[in-house]
């Protein structure tokens, strides 16, 4: 494992009106690791990954990709540094098949536009063969490649959370933050999930993976940072974090107070 930071935030502040959704959070991802955020709904995981990813920007504090500090840099700028990310909601164009939805987000983010692609000089066609190799490549690893010229929307709904997943990935990042990836999965999808998750690990990715499911993140995550009301309460390796007091009291008394 190289252990350079590739994400390092210092004081990441977000507030929506009188509400501090995010209040001072540091974090720093070492390279190559699976990275959980995880916290009880509405302490702020959403808010952090769209600071982080550029989605929507934070207040204050300090947000450094590879080195880079991206705050307030555009969603585009950041991600030709190497970040990638998938959304809490599905977002793919029905009416395209497989291998189009993960065309469409890998020529994003080549040099070239898609117009152009469309057009045929040699320089091109050596475009749309990398971005059709990156594509496949993509689905191989997410483990979609038999479906590739079905419609998106064939797909079962956890397929369609890994074809969102591949779409992220074909832009090749060196960083990839997935949104609740879990979400609306069964046990047996869930588990697919966290394979594909340490396959992409395996491919080099460092992953920053929020879960409101704690024991969904403990087996696959090297570490596991908590957030509640939008701070930082714990951050380590997961049976450390699984233990804190401060987690247990975050977790069981929102549910208390949610009874
Ligand atoms: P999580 O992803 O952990 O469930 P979010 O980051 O989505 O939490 O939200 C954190 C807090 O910020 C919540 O109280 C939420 O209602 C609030 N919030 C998030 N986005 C907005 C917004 N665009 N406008 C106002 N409040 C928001
Ligand atoms: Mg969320």
């Amino acid at each position: 494992m190289n252990t350079a930071a590739v994400i390092t935030a210092r004081g990441v502040t977000r507030r929506f009106g009188g509400l501090v959704a995010l209040d001072g959070v540091d974090l720093d991802v070492p390279s190559g690791i699976v990275q959980a955020i995880i916290g009880p709904n509405g302490s702020g995981k959403t808010t952090l990954l769209n600071a982080l990813s550029g989605a929507s920007h934070a207040d204050a504090g300090s947000i450094r990709v590879g080195g880079h500090e991206i705050f307030r840099l555009k969603p585009h700028r950041i991600a030709k540094l190497g970040l990638a990310r998938t959304f809490q909601n599905i977002r793919l164009f029905a009416d395209l098949s497989v291998i189009e939805n993960v065309k469409v987000a890998a020529a994003c983010n080549t040099t070239t536009s898609l117009l152009s692609i469309i057009a045929s000089s040699n320089r091109q066609k050596q475009t749309e063969a990398q971005i059709d190799q990156f594509s496949r490549e993509a689905l191989e690893l997410v483990g979609l490649e038999s479906r590739a010229d079905d419609r998106a929307t064939q797909l079962p709904y956890a397929q369609q959370r890994l074809l969102e997943i591949a779409r992220a990935v074909a832009s090749k990042p060196s960083v990839l933050l997935l949104d609740e990836p879990a979400a609306g999965m069964n046990m047996t999808e869930s588990m697919t999930l966290l394979e594909t998750i340490a396959k992409l690990k395996e491919s080099g990715i460092t992953i920053l993976l929020v879960e409101h499911n704690v024991r969904l993140v403990m087996g696959i995550s090297d570490r596991i940072a908590v957030l509640d009301f939008g701070k930082k309460i714990a951050d380590g390796a997961p049976a450390d974090v699984q233990s804190n007091p401060k987690v247990i009291e975050a977790y069981l008394g929102r549910r208390r107070r949610n009874a």
